[in-house]
């Protein structure tokens, strides 16, 4: 199987963990801002994430300076077009990336122009290139709930035009999704769909909470189901699919190595599974290392390869006519 060519789909990328080490380098430049370094290597030092990190924390510090840079409209435009393009290069033919609104406020940014300015980077994109995307809304755990429904409201005007879905991310406390169910409730009700970051660090609980309380209808990582009989079988029987990132889980300890990823068990029974990148940057990789990644170490057949592609198009937060359009690329 030719990786590179072969078409693949990405639900589950993070914009700020996926930018281009020497647009850091441009960006701070333009925004007069200094850097540790000037050197392209020294600044990919600083992004990239161990293969084994001591600690979560230490994979999250490779957020801060990325972030730093990311609080333009022009930046936030720019950085996304990038990732758009960088996916494109590679045969990645769908895109659905993600972002916390609530980090780009640094210098005074409205919820709306932050939003916007992402969406107009992935429509630059999609013109040039054969590629399609959307945009979902990540919520910090960690953060005040102040802000939430203003996020859910500024997104709703690029809702299934930009924009698809509501997600959770940042540090996964046991039973946070008891605190969030009034949020969730509020973007459905506007026509958001849901995903939700559990069972990576945390267990196989949040996984059930987050399907059972919040709605979710995806979830990323979810590997902890495995172990906990409960929310294994919610998310067999109600067809949830598990966003797969097997580079990350390494980096995080989520798991231990990529051969001990339950990926190819959970395909074997049933579950349906993806395979994404999470941080193209922090996480030194590609869509194409990543399905080089899982179809090598568990000896998957192209047949295989591409039944997670259809189960990706099938569950992604694409328009019927999209869907249609990527499912013609598979054999
Ligand atoms: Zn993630």
């Amino acid at each position: 199987m030719n990786y590179f060519n072969v078409p693949k789909i990405d639900l589950h990328c993070h914009l700020d963990g996926s930018v281009r080490p020497q647009t850091i380098i441009e960006l701070a430049r333009l925004q007069g801002l200094s850097l540790p370094s000037e050197d392209i290597d020294e600044i990919k030092t600083l992004m990239v994430a161990p293969e084994t990190c001591p600690n979560l924390d230490e994979y999250l510090s490779r957020f801060e300076l990325p972030l730093s840079v990311m609080q333009t409209q022009e930046a936030i435009e720019r950085i996304s077009f990038e990732v758009f393009e960088d996916a494109a290069k590679e045969n990645v033919k769908y895109l659905e990336v993600r972002f916390g609104p609530q980090l780009h406020q640094q210098q005074g940014l409205t919820f709306g122009q932050i939003i916007d300015s992402a969406v107009k980077g992935m429509r630059k994109a999609e013109k040039r290139y054969d590629i399609h995307g959307n945009y979902i809304l990540s919520i910090l755990r960690t953060f005040a709930k102040d802000k939430i429904n203003d996020i859910i409201d500024a997104g709703a005007k690029h809702l299934n035009d930009g924009v698809v879905a509501f997600d959770l991310a940042g540090s996964e406390l046991p039973g946070f999704c008891h605190e969030f169910i009034p949020y969730a409730q509020y973007a459905i009700e506007k026509g958001y769909r849901v995903t939700i970051h559990a069972g990576e660090q945390g267990s196989g609980q949040n996984v059930h909470d987050a399907v059972s309380l919040l709605g979710a209808e995806r979830i990323g990582h979810g590997i902890h189901i495995k172990g906990h009989e409960q929310a294994y079988d919610l998310v067999k029987n109600q067809a949830i699919a598990l966003e797969t990132c097997p580079s990350s889980n390494v980096q995080t300890k989520a798991v231990d190595a990529l051969s001990d990823h339950p990926v190819k068990a959970f395909h074997k029974d049933g579950v349906l599974i993806s395979i994404n990148t999470d941080n193209r940057t922090v996480s030194n990789t590609t869509m194409t290392d990543e399905v080089r990644k899982v179809v090598e170490e568990f000896n998957l057949t192209p047949e295989e390869y591409f039944d997670i592609y259809k189960v990706s198009v099938e569950h992604s937060f694409a328009s019927e006519a999209v869907k249609q359009h990527l499912l013609s690329f598979a054999p």
